[in-house]
């Protein structure tokens, strides 16, 4: 089997769960192109999951796979969902995991969006 973050696209992925409708999430922000819902286990005060709604198991992936217009989508949506969350004024941090050093957990690709308050140092 697959490392999480590599190899082919899962379907049974929490996140894949998610975006259809078979468990819940408290929803942050939906558009075409992304899902963004609270974190289930918050690392800071704002922590959001911002996915793609299309199937990507990394960055890499998603930046190979997905057209011009989507990767702008997602960007677009992840820094609209920042600024309303009103982290542009006090500072935060976007990362993604991607594959087994970096830890990921769940093999969709994903914004971690990280603020509310003084974050520690990086990494996180
Ligand atoms: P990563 O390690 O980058 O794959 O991060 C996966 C994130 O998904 C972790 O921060 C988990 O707390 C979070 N997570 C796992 N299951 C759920 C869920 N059902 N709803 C919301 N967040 C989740």
């Amino acid at each position: 089997m697959a490392v999480k973050g590599t190899g082919p696209y899962n379907p049974e992925n929490i996140f894949a769960k998610i975006l259809r409708g078979d468990i819940p999430c408290k929803k942050v922000f939906e558009n075409e192109w992304v899902l963004a819902f609270q974190d289930i286990a918050p690392k800071a005060a704002v922590h959001v999951l911002i996915i793609p709604k299309k199937p990507y198991v990394s960055f890499i992936d998603f930046t190979k796979s997905a057209s011009e217009d989507e990767i702008s989508g997602v960007m677009k949506a992840a820094g609209k969902i920042a600024s309303d969350l009103g982290v542009d004024e006090t500072g935060y941090r976007v990362i993604t995991n991607a594959g087994e050093n970096s830890g990921q957990e769940v093999p969709h690709f994903h914004l971690h969006l990280l603020g509310g308050q003084p974050l520690p140092p990086f990494p996180v």
